[in-house]
């Protein structure tokens, strides 16, 4: 829902907007027969059967549950951040970065993700510029290793030791505020793109106790799609940190609607 043109969803060869991917979607299900409650589930029960969910201050019951909440990037927090997103600040390199085709811009962290973005902006951009607050990367060596034969190239540089404290621009961003943490100075740097890449969280505070998560939070899956609770299944990016794409979590979707099928059988 959140983001622009999707170019890497197949069937749709000028590309999408997200917002009408969703509704497609959704008119989709509903000419099954799903219906679609607007409310945030505040809390579930697997306890018994059937497992109840509280939603909008209603009971719901259920004999099978897909748990399919997502992840949310991590922001920065910083000034200028939620003002210019989609607007020059973007989290997602492969949705992006072809709007950034000979622009100058920058990636903010120092994990796979960060160098799996910088990377993928080299394609597009003039130059791109890592900024990590600390002096070492905390990603792969291998990714590390390509992105420093990007360095040797000309195509990427680091800035080390350095925490992005703003975003400025009028309209679109045209600056970055850059401090750095061993000399406390602040400058500002001008960049038409930043992508914020400092990870992601699992949304499951709801599911916490309730279903097995791993020590960062992310949904336990055992043979796919299924939980430690027999009925309740996952699909998407509360489970997968690994491809995190619309179209993995849309495979893993029909995964688990074919297990519940399944199950609802036996
Ligand atoms: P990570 O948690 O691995 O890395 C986050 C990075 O962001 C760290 O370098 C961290 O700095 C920095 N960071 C965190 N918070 C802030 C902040 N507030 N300000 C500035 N910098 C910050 O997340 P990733 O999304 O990179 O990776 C998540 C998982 O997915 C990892 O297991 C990774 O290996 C995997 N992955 C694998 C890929 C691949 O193999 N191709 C591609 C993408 C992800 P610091 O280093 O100082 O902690």
């Amino acid at each position: 829902m959140l983001t622009t043109t999707v170019d890497n969803y197949p069937g749709f060869p000028e590309g999408v907007q997200g917002p009408d991917l969703m509704s497609a979607m959704r008119k989709q299900a509903q000419r099954f027969g799903a219906e679609v409650v607007e409310k945030n589930v505040t809390a579930v029960d697997f306890a018994g059967k059937p497992f109840k969910l509280t939603a909008g201050g209603k009971e719901y019951l259920a004999k099978s549950i897909i748990i399919a909440t997502g992840a949310e990037t991590n922001w920065l927090g910083i000034p200028g951040e939620d003002r210019l997103r989609g607007r020059g600040v973007s989290s997602c390199a492969p949705c992006d970065a072809p709007f950034f085709k000979n622009k100058n811009v920058a990636v903010i962290g120092g994990g796979d993700s960060a160098m799996e973005e910088a990377l993928v902006l080299t394609k597009y951009a003039t130059k791109v510029t890592i900024i990590h607050r600390r002096d070492a990367f905390k990603a792969s060596k291998a990714m590390q290793s390509k992105v420093m034969g990007q360095v040797q190239a000309g195509k990427v540089e680091i800035v080390w030791d350095s925490e992005v404290v703003g975003f400025l621009g009028e309209a679109t961003l045209e600056k970055i505020r850059i401090k750095n943490t061993k000399t406390s100075e602040v400058g500002d740097r001008a960049f038409e793109g930043a992508f914020v890449a400092i990870g992601h969280n699992p949304s499951t505070e709801i599911f916490r106790g309730k279903v097995d998560l791993d020590e960062k939070g992310y949904a336990k899956a055992f043979d796919h799609t299924k939980t430690n609770v027999e009925g309740v299944f996952i699909a998407g990016d509360v489970h997968d940190t690994h491809y995190r794409q619309a179209v993995t979590a849309a495979g893993f979707g029909c995964m688990a609607g074919m297990e519940v099928l399944k199950y609802l059988d036996k």
